[in-house]
């Protein structure tokens, strides 16, 4: 199941970095790849979902797909989420609870979150503040993961399930204290479309560059698809 990850949905601004601008895919282009799916038949699926069928073998539709979002700037509200509608697709934001309660312009707001939630969007956990949460003590993870969880629990009434770690970076103490916090499982920057129930904390993404035509976009959806067709018949 190929899980895409995307972070900006804009057109960078002028004096943007390379980072930034490898990191946005314009709303055009991302409307563009929108419809290919929905006329490739995909369908959009959650991690919970994802998560089920690994677990209990509850069943996926045709050509699913997951879209994950990161950090949840602005643009997940108010171009993402428009044109996620628009398709008729599904998708989950992964946030930054600190950010957003410091009510910092260039982050989504908790009224927002409240509005995309309802509409059926995944809601999930990125940390406080973004931290590298490598070689942290347990109480320092506990701020940073649980205190990002309950942040989105009480403002959505929907129980948070998934993490994000900030920048990809874990270890072993993260993934302990996201077990112990009744996590079901987290996301990584590492590249590939195989997920297994015994690495649910290791789920593998595919980043979608700003510059990449549909060509390439197609390319590694249909190499994914040929992967997980081959999984179902039991290779
Ligand atoms: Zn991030």
């Amino acid at each position: 199941v190929p899980i895409l990850m995307y972070h900006y949905i804009a057109v960078p601004p002028p004096r943007a970095d390379a980072v930034r601008r490898d990191l946005s895919v314009s709303p055009e282009n991302f409307a563009v790849q929108l419809r290919y799916l929905r006329e490739g038949g995909y369908h959009s699926i959650t991690l919970r979902d994802l998560v089920l069928h690994l677990q209990t073998g509850y069943p996926l539709p045709e050509k699913p797909v997951i879209l994950t979002f990161d950090d949840g700037y602005i643009d997940a509200y108010t171009q993402a989420y428009p044109l996620l509608q628009q398709y008729g697709f599904t998708a989950t934001f992964f946030l930054i609870t600190g950010f957003i309660d410091s009510g910092n312009p260039e982050y989504v707001t908790w009224g927002q979150v409240r509005e995309m939630s309802a509409a059926g969007m995944e809601m999930e956990a990125h940390s406080l503040s973004h931290p590298d949460l490598t070689g942290r003590s347990v109480d320092y993870l506990v701020w940073q993961i649980v205190g990002c969880k309950e942040a989105i629990e009480a403002h959505t009434g929907k129980t948070v399930r998934f993490f994000n770690y900030p920048s990809g970076r874990y270890d072993r103490q993260v993934i302990a204290v996201l077990t112990s916090a009744d996590f079901w499982g987290a996301v990584t920057t590492e590249s590939g479309i195989t997920h297994s129930s015994q690495h649910l904390f290791q789920l593998k993404r595919i980043r979608v560059h700003a510059a990449e035509s549909l060509a390439t976009f197609v390319k590694n959806l249909t190499q994914q698809v040929d992967e997980t067709e081959k999984q179902r018949s039991g290779y």
